[in-house]
């Protein structure tokens, strides 16, 4: 499949790992847009959140437990925030679920995020 994302699970395209199981991955994103953002992504192919259903929706709690980790080893106890785009008009760039996870200043709420 042409999947950006999995081809960076696979090692077919480099990437900075952040951690790793056997159903997650979580790696830093290539154009931050804070001091801190990586990327977690299930390792198999879900398209986006639309596409979460009653059979894959497990990997997702697993997510939020593997993001849970991540910002306390990392230190996050400021804060950080949890973003997933779905679709065209949320700016949906990788066709792959994803969870950005941003953090290291104090985060504006602007209307590009909330109009
Ligand atoms: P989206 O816009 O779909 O919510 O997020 C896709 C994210 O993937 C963007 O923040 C973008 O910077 C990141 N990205 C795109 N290509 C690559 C890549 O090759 N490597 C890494 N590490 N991040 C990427
Ligand atoms: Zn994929």
């Amino acid at each position: 499949m042409d999947c950006l994302f999995c081809k960076i699970i696979n090692g077919e395209i480099p990437s900075k790992k952040v951690y790793e199981d056997d159903q997650v991955y979580a790696f830093y994103d290539i154009a931050p847009i804070a001091p801190v953002h990586f990327l977690v992504i299930p390792k198999q192919h879900i398209s986006g959140a639309a596409a979460v259903t009653a059979e894959n929706s497990a990997v997702v709690a697993h997510i939020f437990e593997v993001i849970a980790k991540i910002t306390k080893d990392m230190g996050l106890d400021g804060g950080f925030r949890v973003i997933t785009n779905n679709g065209d008009d949320a700016g949906q760039t990788v066709k792959h679920l994803h969870f950005h996870v941003i953090a290291g200043k104090k985060l504006g709420w602007s209307s590009e995020q909330g109009d």
